[in-house]
């Protein structure tokens, strides 16, 4: 159920509203609006009649059902949309669009010094790169662990832009959490539970990518494991499903973006490096995601892709990647956003 509280209701009314929905056996998750705060009462969906008496406590507008089997993340609790905040002055979900860019995986320090001063220099906001990586083969470069991920703080810092990079093991969300400004979930583990349940407890952002065989509506509910445990700042990540098509490495389905866009208020990104697999491919479908709407893009970028540990054929170059931002400009500008 929505509590929907009239606006300007007292803070003394919506405590009441609160403490009454937790006597009720629920529990109660209250978002402060611009407008109004509105409080899902999330809990045993059967006997929900009965909070529907809210109605008549001081302050309350309506009760409402929940239609969708998400709640938090659905914009029938929310309206309007989240802006993420990562790090002072850089957020995703407003006007901005936010471009997140870095190898797949970290793999020295002069590397990753290298590329996070060049795609800042281009423009990103947000470096990224992998210390635990999830690969398909164990015989295949596991990444450097927390070796790699303390160089990528370190490169960040040196360009002064925040850093992102992705958690495998519930186990290590902390360690991660104090080094890297935005925690990533990768497609691999979109419904990895337990990850999205201890990850959901972090006060840092969440980067959750869809996976290769979710629908939308079991993505949402993903997203939704992490705001069921507090998280109020995940960032959704369309990076290609998989399909009968083999002349890319997956399909990139920007058709989620709108789509999203209608059922959630959480910003959503596009990967389209992930979801080519080809680096000439990577700058158009970059344009196309912001023609779609998307809040933001995940590029994967390496000083020599030909000598990359991990995706090197959809990585692009220094030089590559200064040429797609040039190319997203005029698109960004169209759909009334800045970069
Ligand atoms: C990555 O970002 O390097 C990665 C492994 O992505 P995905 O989880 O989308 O495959
Ligand atoms: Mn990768």
């Amino acid at each position: 159920m929505i509590i929907v509280m009239k606006q300007g209701a007292a803070p003394k009314e919506i405590r009441a509203v609160i403490a009454r929905i937790k006597e009720l056996g629920y529990t109660a998750h209250p978002i402060y609006g611009k407008e109004r705060t509105v409080i899902g009462a999330i809990g045993d969906e059967r006997g929900k009649f009965v909070l529907q008496a809210l109605e008549s406590l001081p302050g309350v507008e309506r009760v409402v059902p929940i239609l969708k089997p998400y709640k938090l993340a659905s914009r029938e609790v929310k309206p309007d949309r989240t802006v993420v905040r990562i790090a002072p002055g850089v957020t995703v979900g407003g006007n901005r669009v936010l471009v997140i860019a870095g190898p797949c995986s970290v793999e020295t320090e002069q590397q990753m010094i290298d590329t996070a001063l060049a795609v800042k220099k281009a423009g990103a906001h947000v470096l990224r790169g992998g210390a635990w990586k999830p690969r398909t083969s164990p015989y295949a470069f596991q990444g450097l662990e927390l070796k790699g991920l303390k160089i990528l703080r370190k490169a960040g810092d040196r360009a002064g832009i925040p850093v992102i990079t992705e958690v495998m093991n519930p186990a290590d969300v902390a360690t991660i959490a104090e080094f890297s400004d935005i925690l990533q979930v990768g497609a691999r583990n979109v419904q990895n539970f337990a990850l999205l349940k201890r990850i959901g407890k972090s006060k840092r952002p969440i980067l959750l990518k869809r996976g290769m065989m979710t629908t939308i509506t079991e993505y949402l509910m993903s997203a939704e494991y992490c705001l069921s445990e507090g998280s109020r700042q995940v960032i959704l990540c369309e990076r290609g499903i998989r399909t009968f098509e083999d002349s890319t490495r997956n399909t990139l389905d920007l058709s989620a973006v709108p789509v999203l866009k209608e059922r959630t208020h959480l910003p959503i990104i596009v990967d389209p490096s992930h979801g080519t697999g080809v680096a000439a491919y990577v700058s158009p479908m970059a344009c196309a995601a912001v023609a779609a709407g998307a809040d933001g893009l995940m590029i994967e970028v390496h000083p020599t892709p030909e000598k990359a540990l991990s995706d090197g054929p959809q990585s692009l170059t220094f030089e590559k990647f200064a040429e797609a931002m040039a190319a997203i400009r005029p698109f960004v500008a169209a759909a009334g956003r800045t970069l």
